[in-house]
């Protein structure tokens, strides 16, 4: 929480998608104070000031759709880890994510209230962590990894991992309560197969009405709210008119899909790059067969479910879903958006859309003043060419988080 004059800024507004001309912006005890065009406010000694020297200055990405525990794509060597093994390696994923550009994540499956403390007294470098728990998971369904040998029960409750079963609106409900008694800020369902999972297929529909709704009233119960991992409109559909919140992928989604995400105000998180990644590289990484093979199920949908989207004006957030060595390519999703839509509205899912869905809007993803000093100084105008985000290397200069260069 920390003090902080910049300079010679242009400052990129997300909201109506302009940069500024040249301009100070100044931060106090970690969030934005002030900024303006003109001569800077003298700020006292102790302050630093950084000269950016006509750099862009933008709020700090928000990626809605991470995983920061699945840090292989081996669920038998996983099983091998202590918690407190992979928890480490899951803190530094995230320090890596922060130093990307992320000052924000929301973990939708596997991150807990210890991995969020930690980051948050800085024991551990990272972005915001915003976590929902394990997901929920029906007997079978995408979060049951169990090898088809396996008929111990399921014990995912008591280690870290992805997701843990519950199987009726019953257990539903405890275990919502039980993820909302552990700090969670949403309750992710899986309703469809996944690309993941072994034994299921994507077009498989997982939990009936019941559960779901279960899951939206435990959940609105808590001021919370529920959101689902689901590509096919069979599952998708239903779970809107349920009252589920957010769709996270939505590949398969149909015409009456987009209606109900408009009629619902609901948001749509599509994670292009995992499946573009998975397609180029899982096999090497160490992707098991029956996974690779489902790719191509959702590979190519996705694009066309964004272009749909977009055109209809659903509310869409920026997500990667990576898993294991994948995660380098995080800001590779904003090229392929790219693809479909102009820079101006995939930085809106990034910041502005983002924030909203997480329920922190004004607080992040904004250079609002009162908001946290989460700020990115890159090189290039990201308005002019998204793709000056997915080189930091060459583009980033600093990362700024509370107000606190990284
Ligand atoms: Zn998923
Ligand atoms: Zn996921």
């Amino acid at each position: 929480m920390s003090s902080l004059l910049i300079t010679n800024a242009h400052l990129l507004h997300p909201e109506d998608g302009e940069l500024s001309d040249v301009s100070w912006l100044e931060a106090a005890d970690g969030r934005i104070a002030g900024h303006g065009t003109g001569r800077p406010p003298t700020v006292s000694e102790d302050v630093p000031v950084l000269d950016v020297a006509g750099a862009t200055v933008l709020p700090g990405l928000i990626d809605a759709h991470v995983h920061l525990l699945l840090t292989t794509f081996d669920p038998k060597e996983a099983a091998g880890w202590t918690p407190g093994y992979a928890t480490v390696r899951a803190l530094k994923e995230a320090e890596r994510m922060l130093r990307r550009g992320f000052t924000t994540v929301r973990d939708v499956g596997g991150a807990d209230y210890g991995m969020a403390r930690a980051i948050e007294e800085g024991l551990a470098v990272g972005p915001r962590l915003v976590y929902g728990g394990k997901a929920l998971s029906q007997t079978g369904g995408h979060g049951d990894i169990r090898p088809l040998g396996d008929d111990a029960m399921p014990c995912c409750q008591s280690r870290p991992a992805f997701a843990r079963i519950a199987d009726g609106a019953d257990e539903v409900c405890a275990a919502a309560r039980d993820e909302f008694r552990k700090g969670a800020s949403h309750l992710k369902i899986l309703i469809s197969g996944g690309v993941a999972s072994p034994h299921d297929e994507v077009s498989a529909v997982q939990y009936t009405d019941e559960e779901i709704r279960a899951a939206v009233t435990e959940a609105e119960q808590h001021n919370r709210y529920v959101t689902a991992h689901a590509y096919h409109p069979r599952s998708v559909n239903r779970a809107l008119r349920a009252g589920v919140r957010s769709v996270e992928h939505g590949n398969l989604i149909d015409d009456e899909t987009i209606g109900l995400l408009l009629e619902h105000d609901a948001f749509l998180v599509p994670t292009l790059v995992t499946y573009d990644q998975m397609a180029q590289f899982g096999k090497a990484a160490g992707m098991p067969e029956q996974s690779y093979k489902k790719i191509a199920d959702v590979h190519a949908a996705a694009m066309s479910a964004l272009e749909r989207a977009h055109t209809a004006g659903v509310n869409l957030v920026f997500g990667t879903d990576l898993l294991g060595p994948l995660h380098s390519a995080q800001l590779q999703e904003f090229a392929l958006r790219a693809e479909i839509q102009p820079a101006a509205d995939i930085l809106r899912a990034a910041t502005t859309t983002a924030a909203r869905l997480l329920r922190m809007e004004g607080d992040i993803g904004t250079l609002d003043v009162g908001a946290h000093a989460d700020l990115l100084v890159v090189d290039g105008d990201p308005l002019d060419d998204i793709r000056v985000l997915t080189r930091p290397e060459q583009t980033l200069r600093h990362v700024i988080k509370a107000g606190t260069v990284i």
